[in-house]
Formats: C-alpha cells, structure tokens, sequence
C-alpha cells in the first residue's frame, strides 16, 4: 500500500510552496488509495512553536487537504510529532553503533575546527578525516571511563557512488568520497535532522517521498542511513521551486505567500488547490480548471515537471473567480453576506438584499472582497441623506438648477419616497411622469437625475441602483455610508 506524507517543520505559516508539497502528496495518496501522513517535525526546539503547528493544521484542514494518520487523528505508527519520537532514535542509533555503521567520536570543537583549517589549506572538502573510525575498543572505553563527551558519526563508504531514480528527476547520482562521515547523533544525546526523518520514514512504512527540491541534498545521507537501517529504500519525488516572477526564489517581498493570507483575503480554498497543483503538473489537455475529486482522479506523478514553476498571482486571481462562478448560487450569496457583514456594510443577514445587489453586481468579481468594494462603491452616495442636509441642497441647488429644483419638490413632498416606495415599478412611472412634467427626457433627464441620485456619472441600470439605495437606507439593513 502507498503511504506518503508531509513532515513540515512548524516555524512559520504554511506557504504555497509546502501546500504543494503537501498537496501533490494527497493526490498521489489519494489516486493509488494510499494513505497520507501528516508528521510535525519539531525537532527545532528553539525555532519550532505550538502557534505555528496549529496554524498549518488549520490551513491544511481548510484546503481541503485531510490527513489519514497523523496529529488529532492518530494512527497506528505514532507518535507523529518527532519531540516525542526520541526514545525511538536513541534505540536505531545504538542498533548502529552495535553493528559498527556508527561510530564514536571523541573529537572536541576545537580539534573539529583544527581539522577544517587543515583542509581547506590543502584546498580540500571540509570534511571529517575519521580519526576516530579505526578506533580500538581500548581507546573508546579509555575516553568513556574519562566522562569525554562523543557523537555518534555515520560510517560513509570511501569510495563509490549513490544514485537513486527520481520519480521526478530521473536518476540522481552523487559520489561518495566527498561526503565524509557525518553525525547522527549529537554529544548532548540530540539526533541530527537527516536521522529522525530516515527513522521516521522508515518506521512508518513510508513508500513514496515526495518533497521540496531543496532536500535533494539530504536524500543522499538518508538513503545512506536506510541501507544501513536495512529498511526498504521509499521511492523519491523532488519537486521544483516555486519562482517569483523574475524567476529569483518566491518570497515575502513577492506579496503574499502564505495560505493564511489568501485566505484572509478572502480567497477559496479550492482555488488555491487547483492553482497549486497547476505549478508543474498538468492532465496532459490544456485543461485548467478542476476540483481536488477531478484532480485526484487525473493526478499521476510522472506528469510533475522538473523545471521551476512561476508563481502568477494574477492568474490566482483569476483562478478564484473562475471557482466563484462555479459555486451554487446560494453558496456564493452566503459567502458575500458574509464578507459584507464582517466587513461591517452589512448589520444582519437580508438574503433579498445580499441577492439583489449581487444580481446587479455580477461579473466583477474575482475574490469575494471585491463584491465588498463594488457594493461600498455603489452605496457611497445615500442620495436621501444627501438631499436631506444643507450642504447637499445648496449643491444640488446650485449644481443642476432645472433637474434639482423638482427633484427637491418631489423629494419634500413625499412623492419620490413614494415611488420608490413601490419598487422598480414605482420608479419607472414617477420617473416618466417627472420627466414630461420638465419636458426632458433621454440623456437630458438621465444624466442629471443620475448624477443627482448617485453622485456618478456611470453605473449600474439607475432604476434597479436608486430602488436598491433607498431600501439600504431606509432598511437599517446596511450602516451608512459617509455621503
Ligand atoms: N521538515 C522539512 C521541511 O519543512 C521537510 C522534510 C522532508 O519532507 O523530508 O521542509
């Protein structure tokens, strides 16, 4: 059986990229009726926070991206934080040093740091020179019984190479003599990162890893460590960066880039996923849009690209209004009362209003956030407020003489209201009536009503705009606008 995961380390927000990560996993998961694994790696004390952790769970959950095993969840290879996997790595690295692929190491800092100065005046790699694997059992008990402190230092084979096929990447080979032997474990009893996450995937059975490119680096060490582990070696997926677009590394200075933020800025996770997964794989059609079910029917890790992805937000953007129209319509007004209210336009939820008003905004929307500006937009002159204080008559009064005087006679009198009062309807007789009263009409009775009632010289059908104006400010529904 397929199993995957995702190990983030919790320092931070969860960022497009790792939601990649992530999510290629789910889809490789979910398309061969595997399981995917969530494991916190926490191994960063210092760096690492319970705040961060959440967060990630958080966004995770709210993409859409649910984990089989893993935090809150459980499963039967936990524990799945790494701060409460010690025992475990303490165990696997005596196992090692039982069967002589770790060593002691009694080096001090100082010899360490002596030993890199040699080589590097002998313009050699930086590596350490194994002066304590020939070691005898005398020397090592002698330093032991002494109270010296030692690291346990992986047993590197001195010549030949290492090459694995990425499911990615294709074959990746690196040699051997360079590397040196590294630590696995610390003089403090801590266990370096590259041997928690060998132990970790291999004792959750992990099949397939698939992760940043970035951690191609690291794959050599621990596929060093699965052999002499004697596990079964997982398969490996590197996947390519996300580039900004100067094609420089994606960053903070780029805009957004965590999820967190696009959801703040009110975003849909399914867009995000969709986005996401099109940074480097495709269905093989030209094809764009897709649900996570369509996507993880059609997912298959040999059509992921191994060249770096841009990140587009612009096309996110547009991405997000593609998944606005294809949400059911009582979902997206749900959604808009919603972001009209915390965006405190609206005082209560009104679904005839919240549906009207979206019904005469239609087709500018890309986020949800823009129906706030464009509905704020469309309230911004409250034309009764407006005629109703003396700043605002005296610039009606001055402004457009022979429009305003009636309209101002219509408004003291009530007559207005009252149409308005009716509706649409309404509008439209009281609007053709005033009109041949002036003997205007057309442009030459639009352009100053309008501008009048609305404070604009464009916008949307001005009956359907003036009726929905006067039921915002007369309703309570909506809080005023400063006019
Ligand atoms: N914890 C690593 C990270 O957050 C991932 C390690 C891995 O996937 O092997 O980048």
């Amino acid at each position: 059986q397929v199993r995957v995961r995702f190990a983030p380390s919790p320092t931070g927000y969860l960022h497009v990229g790792g939601a990649r990560t992530a999510l290629f996993n789910y889809l490789y998961a979910r398309s061969k009726g595997g399981k995917f694994i969530l494991r916190i790696e926490d191994t960063d004390l210092e760096r690492s926070t319970k705040e961060s952790e959440e967060a990630v769970l958080r966004d995770l959950s709210w993409l859409g991206l649910a984990w089989d095993e893993g935090p809150g969840v459980g499963g039967d290879y936990g524990p799945y934080r790494q701060s409460e996997r010690n025992d475990l790595y303490k165990q696997y690295a005596e196992k090692l040093l039982q069967c002589g692929q770790v060593y002691r190491c009694f080096c001090s800092n100082e010899e360490l740091e002596q030993m890199k100065e040699i080589a590097k005046e002998k313009q050699l790699p930086p590596v350490y020179t194994g002066k304590w694997a020939a070691a005898t059992d005398e020397e090592v008990q002698e330093e032991l019984a002494k109270g010296t402190p030692c690291t346990y230092r992986f047993r590197v084979p001195k010549e030949g190479s290492l090459k694995i096929n990425d499911l990615i990447r294709g074959e990746v080979s690196w040699n051997l003599d360079t590397l040196g032997d590294f630590v696995v474990m610390r003089s403090n009893g801590q266990p370096v990162y590259n041997f928690c996450v060998t132990v970790d995937d291999a004792t959750m059975a992990i099949t397939h890893v698939i992760r940043a490119e970035e951690h191609l680096p690291n794959t050599l060490r621990q596929a060093l460590i699965y052999k002499a582990l004697g596990f079964p070696m997982p398969s490996f997926a590197h996947v390519s960066l996300i580039l900004a677009p100067d094609r420089s590394k994606l960053s903070k200075r780029h805009g957004a880039t965590s999820v967190g933020q696009f959801r703040e800025m009110g975003y849909l996770p399914q867009a995000i996923v969709n986005y996401l997964a099109l940074l480097g794989w495709s269905d093989g059609t030209n094809a764009e849009f897709f649900t996570l079910e369509q996507m993880v029917e059609k997912f298959s890790i040999d059509r992921v690209n191994k060249s770096g992805a841009i990140f587009d937000s612009v096309k996110l953007r547009w991405m997000n209004g593609q998944h606005l129209k294809a949400l059911p319509t009582d979902e997206l007004l749900k959604s808009i009362g919603e972001q009209w209210r915390s965006a405190g336009i609206l005082n209560e939820s009104e679904g005839l209003f919240i549906e009207d008003s979206f019904k005469l905004l239609e087709g500018g929307i890309d986020v949800i956030t823009d129906a706030e500006k464009l509905l704020s937009d469309l309230l911004s002159y409250p034309f009764h407020a407006t005629l109703s204080s003396s700043e605002g008559r005296e610039i009606l009064e001055d402004g457009l003489p022979a429009v305003a005087e009636s309209l101002l006679a219509a408004y003291d009198s009530g007559e207005l209201l009252g149409a308005l009062e009716e509706g649409k309807p309404g509008w439209q007789k009281w609007v053709k009536a005033f009109g041949k009263s002036l003997k205007r009409k057309g442009k030459s009775l639009f352009m100053p009503l309008r501008v009048l009632l609305t404070g604009k010289l464009h916008g949307p059908d001005m009956g359907e705009s003036i009726v929905l104006i006067y039921r915002a400010g007369t309703s309570g529904i909506v809080t005023p606008q400063v006019g």
